[in-house]
């Protein structure tokens, strides 16, 4: 007698998957990353204090207190690097960091007791405490020729060479107000405003490959993009390409990133840029855009000697001349541009003059968006 098989039992429907939440838009939520006194304290501090460069001492209204050591960071950190910090963490703080927008760490602990080993442990491993106050903070820097795609300078890299030279400024509160620096590796994205920023500057516009264009880039993304109308679709030996007017191009990059055969990035013509007086702050003034001060210094890898002495140089000056809690926009406000330029000892070039007539009209200055 044949064998009957079985009826097979159909497999249990795995049951719904919860929608992921969108969340790709607005800030996260840092709460899971609060120290559990941050966390129990929220909003309720009666005052904080530094009890030496690099400490925040927090005391909330129901008597506890909260240390928080800072020390910075290389930023782009290698595994071996991240658990060397994170054992320093579990051993001397109490599990908790979190990261600034400037790569430092910030450790709580909640005796005064732990900030001392605390602090001793993350010196001898090369991660230096300071930040805090009137310090020269951490350089906000972008990513350079590690992860990005358009950039005409490694930022990581002037980050480091200049921060081997004003890490004793880190580590002190000496200077008028506190100093913000920044770089960016490309003319027109990450590296904005601070009170001194290091900043790409194209000298040439954009190098055609006219053989690329049809196959790479969209054509009118690529027209659309140019903030001075500069580009126009044109037939090259027979091939769908574009052409650019020299005259009216400002060398912004602008039209590198959707196509990359418009090759701006030049060892030569790429140079650094120095900008100053920068500040989104509401305090003491209203916020300032920064200034270019310095043009055409030379992209000079892998220690920018020259863009360190211009920063250096800058400092300086501030740090003799400026009144206490004088940012660099408010000092500069006070002397005058003239004699900023006579106390730094830089050259005021035609090339610092922002002569571009066609800014009125074409620069998006307003929230409105304008086509
Ligand atoms: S500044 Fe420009 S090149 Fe540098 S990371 Fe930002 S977008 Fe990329
Ligand atoms: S470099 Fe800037 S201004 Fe020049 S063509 Fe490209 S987008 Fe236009």
């Amino acid at each position: 007698m044949a064998q009957v098989e079985a009826p097979v039992t159909p497999a249990k429907p795995a049951p719904p998957k919860t929608p992921r939440r969108a969340n790709e838009t607005g800030v996260p939520d840092n709460t899971p990353f609060l120290h559990p006194l941050m966390k129990k304290n929220y909003g309720q501090w009666k005052y904080h204090d530094r009890p030496r460069p690099g400490v925040l001492h927090h005391v909330a209204k129901s008597g506890d207190e909260l240390w928080t050591v800072k020390a910075g960071t290389q930023r782009q950190m290698d595994v071996w690097t991240i658990r060397t910090l994170c054992d320093i963490i579990d051993k001397f703080g109490e599990g908790q960091v979190r990261f600034t927008i400037r790569s430092n760490v910030e450790i709580g602990v909640s005796k005064w007791e732990k900030v001392g080993p605390l602090i001793n442990a993350l010196e001898s491993a090369g991660f230096p405490v300071g930040g805090t106050g009137n310090s020269i903070s951490m350089i906000a820097h972008t990513q350079g020729w590690l992860h990005c795609d358009i950039p005409g300078t490694d930022a990581s890299g002037a980050v480091k060479a200049l921060m081997d030279d004003l890490i004793v400024e880190f580590k002190r509160e000496e200077m008028p107000n506190r100093v913000h620096l920044s770089t960016s590796c490309c003319e027109i994205n990450c590296g904005g405003q601070a009170d001194i920023a290091i900043i790409v500057q194209h000298t040439k516009p954009p190098k055609i490959n006219h053989d690329l264009v049809a196959n790479v880039c969209e054509r009118p993304a690529v027209v659309a993009r140019c903030p001075v109308a500069a580009i126009r679709p044109a037939m090259v030996n027979g091939k769908p390409s574009l052409e650019i007017d020299e005259k009216k191009c400002m060398c912004c990059g602008a039209c590198y990133p959707p196509c990359p055969p418009m090759q701006i990035n030049d060892p030569e013509h790429t140079k650094l840029a120095i900008w100053v007086g920068g500040k989104n702050s509401n305090a003491r003034g209203k916020p300032t855009f920064m200034k270019m001060v310095a043009s055409g210094l030379p992209n000079n890898p892998p220690r920018w000697p020259e863009v360190s002495e211009v920063v250096k140089r800058i400092l300086r000056v501030y740090k003799e001349d400026a009144r206490s809690w004088e940012r660099m926009a408010d000092w500069i406000e006070r002397i005058g541009w003239p004699r900023f330029f006579e106390k730094t000892g830089l050259t005021f070039t035609k090339y610092l003059i922002d002569d571009w007539r066609g800014a009125r009209a074409n620069l998006n200055a307003s929230t409105h968006i304008r086509f």
